[in-house]
């Protein structure tokens, strides 16, 4: 290689919320490629010494080189990847935030600390294929492990093999006669190279419905390919994922699967990994920081054919990529809601063009986005109507709630037919999206309300153990035993939490076991694994959770579902809470009658007229979504315009609505000087304006074109970042956001 002259100065980005980069001088032998981008460096900054990464090397600086520092030390013998450092600085611009923070939320916690892109590995000894037995001699204990390790044919680890007292030596004696021999492997598996094919166990033999979405998805393998997977819940997507995923590991590509956060269950993972031979690498929050950078690493350097992973998966390099899949597509873990606020799915369409590679984003309940795409034939549109096993998803029956006593929030019809359902032999899932007793406490004698001190909220009334708490702020008090209005004792909860229907559910039906399931009651590890194997052995019992359970979970012998309430989107002031509600609905009523026997869904409502609730029930999410969509083109809102939310927060109301008012004239100056098309609205209050004692504000903006949104926060970001004012308040930019809260 030609020797290019080395650089003068080192621009590397810093984990700091600043948005720039600062100059250091290369100091040191620079590694064996050069001074380049993506390299690691320890650097001073201020007083502490931080990691950076080098984003250009160059011959000048807008500071003279003498105020340079040096670098402490260059971390990597190679740069990290570039098409991460590439994803790293498309995030960073489009989501309006600093580099080096993207940069540190992008790589495991172990590179964040300089520790070396490396992958662990063991030994694992076998006995020799053509050792001389003469050459053991008179050694009894290397005699015995010869023997132990004859009975296991693929070899034991260094670590068993000393679990059985033996030692290191008598395995360095024998290596040294030829008799044993040792090789180096990675923890996270290596992929078989006996010819063997890749699969464990056989694919299943496909319906027509799939076998065309899947001869489809085959025509794209080699090109930018980005494809809407849209199948009813049990119409066997998964099934299509993993024999695509086997077509592209079969290229020696790999795959990248990313899975909502409540959907990566063992239960998930294990269907992959019993598919295929090969290793499959996850990441999820579960893992020690040595296991993330072990499962990091065997995907940067292509030995993990398959990758698994909830949000943050995005930003895993891959040496070949070959296909990208977003399971659940729809689901709200894939946008991060504080900090860098990014969107998987959205990066994830990002990275596939960037590579040139299919990206398949599935869901029996799309996203208003992804739908909008396939409408307008950006994405395939790959249709699965019928599910793979015997019974067809359950329509939405809606009870009316109206003027009818209740007991833990159900009424008797609803409690007739759980009766029903147990005594056949079957189980019930009873979905509340509450935790806690009651929603809240209430004064039966002058209407007074626990309500929290430093949100506009009530606070939720909690029988284990009893207190009242604010979910907003986690405030906390004691129940009172008389109204601090009017003295009377007569308090009472006001609605129902999975508690309290726990509780009702629990002395209606002695006989039949009542798991809750909420965030509450499985805290403690393995707790939600114990309780749904429980289930899964089949007995009559009835579940009672919150959407924790309304997803992922393969429940064979629910063949009833009940809402409790499916008010709560209805009249929400946020444009996508209908939405989501439908989904949630919609993915909930799909627990039902996945097996053998056809499932039932029993939907409480205040409103059984409302025209959503209606079309819902009666034509399904697909016609909801249709005229949800519909709605947002006549109200120029998204996914048929481009939004960002300017979210302003600060302990003092007045102060805060003043500077707020002053930077969105700002901002509207700055957007007839740059001639952008686009609205600016507000400040306004947010649906909550109070909350942890502080007040919160939104300037929202709206363009037809994403080319004119992001000129005016760039002008934002720099602007409220360089205010001596905006110092005093909290804001942050949202591009897309996916609540208005
Ligand atoms: P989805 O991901 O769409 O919810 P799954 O892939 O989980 O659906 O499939 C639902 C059930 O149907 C699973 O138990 C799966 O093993 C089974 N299944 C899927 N495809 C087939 C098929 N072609 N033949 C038989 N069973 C299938
Ligand atoms: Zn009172
Ligand atoms: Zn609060």
């Amino acid at each position: 290689m030609a020797d290019s002259p080395a650089p003068r100065v080192l621009r590397i980005a810093i984990p700091s919320p600043l948005r720039r980069l600062f100059d250091y001088l290369p100091q040191g032998a620079p590694p064996q490629g050069g001074w380049s981008p993506g390299l690691r460096v320890r650097v001073e900054f201020g007083r502490r010494q931080v990691v950076g990464v080098i984003v250009d090397c160059r011959d000048d600086s807008d500071l003279p080189l003498t105020k340079l520092k040096p670098i402490q030390a260059c971390l990597d013998k190679a740069p990290l990847p570039g098409d991460w450092l590439w994803l790293c600085r498309f995030t960073s611009r489009y989501y309006q935030h600093a580099l080096g923070d993207t940069l540190a939320h992008a790589m495991p916690v172990l590179l964040r600390q300089g520790r070396p892109l490396e992958a662990r590995v063991r030994e694992r000894w076998q006995v020799a294929p053509n050792g001389d037995p003469e050459r053991l001699g008179r050694a009894p204990r290397q005699a015995e492990l010869l023997e132990m390790l004859r009975q296991h044919p693929q070899g034991l680890t260094t670590q068993v093999i000393q679990a059985q007292s033996f030692t290191r030596d008598q395995l360095k004696a024998l290596e040294a006669k030829g008799l044993v021999s040792c090789r180096e492997e990675t923890l996270t598996g290596t992929t078989p190279v006996d010819g063997q094919g890749l699969l464990s166990s056989p694919a299943l033999a496909l319906n027509d419905e799939q076998a065309k979405a899947l001869n489809q998805l085959h025509q794209g393998l080699d090109r930018f390919h980005p494809c809407l997977l849209h199948g009813v819940t049990g119409s066997g997507k998964t099934e299509v994922y993993l024999q695509l995923i086997e077509a592209v590991v079969a290229k020696k590509r790999q795959a990248l699967v990313l899975i909502p956060e409540i959907g990566l269950t063992p239960q998930t993972l294990g269907r992959f990994r019993q598919r295929f031979r090969v290793p499959v690498v996850a990441l999820h929050s579960g893992l020690t920081d040595h296991e993330r950078l072990d499962a990091w690493e065997a995907a940067a350097s292509g030995r993990a054919p398959i990758v698994i992973g909830t949000r943050s998966a995005i930003f895993t390099p891959l040496a070949r990529p070959g296909l990208i899949i977003v399971d659940e597509e729809h689901d709200g873990s894939f946008k991060q809601q504080d900090g860098l606020r990014y969107h998987a799915r959205d990066l994830a369409v990002v990275r596939a063009k960037r590579h040139g590679i299919p990206l398949l984003l599935g869901s029996a309940t799309p996203s208003l986005e992804s739908l909008h795409r396939a409408r307008t034939g950006d994405y395939a549109h790959l249709r699965l109507t019928r599910r793979a096993t015997r019974h067809a998803p359950a329509r939405l029956e809606l009870v009316d709630l109206k003027g009818r006593p209740r007991r833990g929030g159900l009424i008797p019809p609803v409690i007739d037919a759980i009766k029903a359902t147990l005594d056949a032999g079957h189980q019930v899932l009873v979905f509340i999206n509450r935790r806690g007793f009651a929603p809240t406490l209430a004064c039966h004698a002058c209407g007074w309300m626990a309500e929290c001190d430093h949100c506009d909220a009530r606070m939720t009334w909690h029988r284990q153990p009893p207190m009242l708490a604010c979910h907003h702020c986690d405030r906390r008090r004691v129940i009172p035993d008389a109204c601090p209005d009017c003295g009377s004792a007569d308090l009472r909860p006001l609605g129902s939490g999975t508690e309290r229907t726990e509780e009702s559910l629990a002395e209606a039906f002695a006989e039949t076991p009542v798991h809750r399931i909420d965030r509450d009651s499985t805290r403690a590890k393995d707790a939600l694994e114990k309780m749904l194997t429980e289930v899964r052995r089949g007995e009559p019992a009835i579940l009672v959770g919150t959407q924790m359970l309304a997803k992922g979970h393969h429940l064979p012998h629910v063949t009833l579902v009940v809402v409790v309430n499916a008010d709560a989107g209805l009249y929400a002031s946020d444009f996508r809470a209908l939405e989501h509600s439908a989904q949630l609905l919609e993915q909930v009523a799909g627990r039902a009658g996945r097996a053998a026997h056809p499932g039932r869904v029993l939907v409480q409502t205040m409103h059984p007229d409302d025209p959503s609730l209606r079309l819902l029930a009666e034509r399904g999410y697909d016609a909801l979504a249709e005229s949800l969509l519909e709605e947002r083109r006549i109200a120029a809102l998204p996914p048929l315009r481009f939004m960002a939310l300017v979210r302003l927060e600060g302990p003092r109301e007045d102060a805060l609505t003043a500077l707020a008012r002053e930077i969105a004239g700002e901002l509207r100056d700055q957007v007839r000087s740059l001639a952008l098309d686009l609205d600016c609205l507000g400040p306004v209050p947010a649906p909550m304006e109070r909350r942890q004692n502080r007040y919160h504000l939104q300037i929202a903006l709206m363009a037809e074109r994403r080319s004119q949104l992001h000129p005016a926060l760039e002008w934002l970001a720099h602007r409220l970042e360089a205010w001596p004012e905006a110092r005093r308040i909290r804001w942050s930019i949202d591009v897309d956001p996916q609540t208005l809260s």
